[in-house]
């Protein structure tokens, strides 16, 4: 499957969408999710074009995909989320539900989440 430039998360990235950042460094973007599911709801993504996870973990490289990880968990803290902790979620493929084809981590936190689901 080829990446589609057309996706939501590209336009933002070109600056043809608005989003509320929360983050941004060379590589990184971190911004609201448009309609969040829980009281801190932060979407992470890589500027370069990967699809989902399995592409990014696959196609990346061990920098890139280390830095990324690292990225999210230093938005965390920046978020004030260490104390109470958070859940990250990356839809991946058609069973997932995922609906944005460029990979993107979800941060959720500030309540209690529950057991499971989003
Ligand atoms: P997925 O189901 O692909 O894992 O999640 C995509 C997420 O992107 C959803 O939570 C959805 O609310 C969010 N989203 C979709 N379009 C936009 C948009 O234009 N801006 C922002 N900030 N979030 C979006």
């Amino acid at each position: 499957m080829a990446y589609d430039n057309d996706n939501v998360f590209a336009k933002i990235l070109r600056g043809e969408l608005p989003n509320t950042t929360v983050y941004e460094d060379e590589s990184v973007l971190a911004f609201n999710d448009i309609s969040p599911r829980t009281p801190i709801h932060v979407l992470v993504i890589p500027k370069r074009p990967y699809i989902d996870m399995d592409d990014f973990v696959i196609n990346g490289s061990p920098e890139e995909v280390s830095n990324f990880f690292a990225k999210v968990v230093e938005i965390t803290h920046q978020l004030g989320l260490r104390e109470d902790g958070y859940r990250l979620v990356a839809n991946t493929g058609k069973n997932s539900g995922q609906l944005v084809p460029h990979f993107h981590i979800h941060i959720m936190s500030g309540k209690p989440l529950g057991e499971a689901g989003m």
